[in-house]
């Protein structure tokens, strides 16, 4: 008995195995298709003042034309970050959302993974893509996990965009592992508070800790956005405790740039 049950188990095992591989294979195909032929696109979610609602830049975030439909990062980032496409398909991004952007007086802000900071060429890659224009008007986001990985090149690399003028934000803080302590030595200028803490502020300990990260970020002299703002009073608690910028399906979805004539 012991033994058919492991052999059961082993077959069940491997089939799942089996689609599971069939399945990346198939994804694998259809991303390195998509590399070659450019069908990644970028859409744009405006960052907006909380009081006035005006919009004070922009996020550009990449998105899969497959098939005629959109594919969101969350279907294909982990795949592309593993296998080092994200490379590829990041980098194509930015050059697609410095171009659309170039007529907008508006700033800017670019994700990059860690894999982009790790290739050498990053930062000329960058500069000859965003051409003459106001270094200050650029942010780079970096999620927590990323800077982690690879710290010292990763920080060596934030420091030299810095120094031309870019700003640096800390995406999704709050969800990775990275040490508050640590926060005074790292080259950032912007915390964007991750949407979970958002979904958690309706309770007194989880309106306790944005507080504290409010705090956290003023105790640096850093700049905060709200992530993932879906409803009014979400808004309002943002506004009570003083974080000026916000993004979210309530202020704007990303979409598409319209072209302007
Ligand atoms: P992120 O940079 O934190 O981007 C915010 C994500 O939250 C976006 O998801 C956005 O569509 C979503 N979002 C905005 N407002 C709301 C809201 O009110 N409610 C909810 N539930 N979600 C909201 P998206 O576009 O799927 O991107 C996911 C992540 O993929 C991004 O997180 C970013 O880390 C990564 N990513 C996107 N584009 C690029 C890229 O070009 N390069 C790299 N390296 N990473 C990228
Ligand atoms: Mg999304
Ligand atoms: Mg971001
Ligand atoms: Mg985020």
């Amino acid at each position: 008995l012991e033994a058919k049950r492991t052999k059961v188990g082993v077959l069940v095992f491997d089939k799942h195995l089996e689609a599971q591989v069939a399945a990346e294979n198939l994804l694998h195909r259809e991303i390195n298709k998509a590399v070659e032929e450019e069908q990644f696109c970028v859409h744009f979610q405006p960052i907006v003042d909380t009081t006035t609602l005006q919009v004070l830049g922009l996020e550009a975030l990449a998105r899969w034309e497959f098939n005629g439909r959109l594919r969101e990062p969350r279907e294909w980032l982990d795949y592309a970050e593993t296998s080092g496409l994200i490379v590829a398909i990041g980098n194509m991004t930015f050059r697609k959302a410095f171009a659309a952007t170039e007529r907008f007086d508006l700033p800017v802000a670019i994700n990059l993974s860690a894999r982009q900071l790790a290739e050498p060429t990053i930062v000329e890659d960058l500069a000859a893509a965003w051409g003459d224009r106001d270094w200050s008007m650029l942010t780079v986001e970096i999620t927590e996990g990323a800077l982690l990985q690879d710290e010292q090149q990763t920080v060596s690399m934030l420091a030299q965009l810095r120094s031309r003028g870019a700003r640096i934000a800390l995406d999704d803080f709050g969800t990775g592992y990275n040490s508050l302590a640590r926060l005074a030595t790292l080259p950032i200028d912007i915390l964007k508070i991750d949407q979970s803490f958002v979904r958690n502020m309706s309770s007194p300990p989880g309106l306790a800790v944005l507080r504290a990260i409010v705090a956290l970020a003023a105790a640096h002299d850093l700049e905060v956005v709200a992530e993932g703002i879906e409803q009014v009073f979400e808004l309002e608690t943002f506004v009570e405790l003083g974080v000026r910028r916000a993004q979210g399906n309530m202020l704007g979805r990303p979409a598409a740039a319209v072209p302007v004539r």
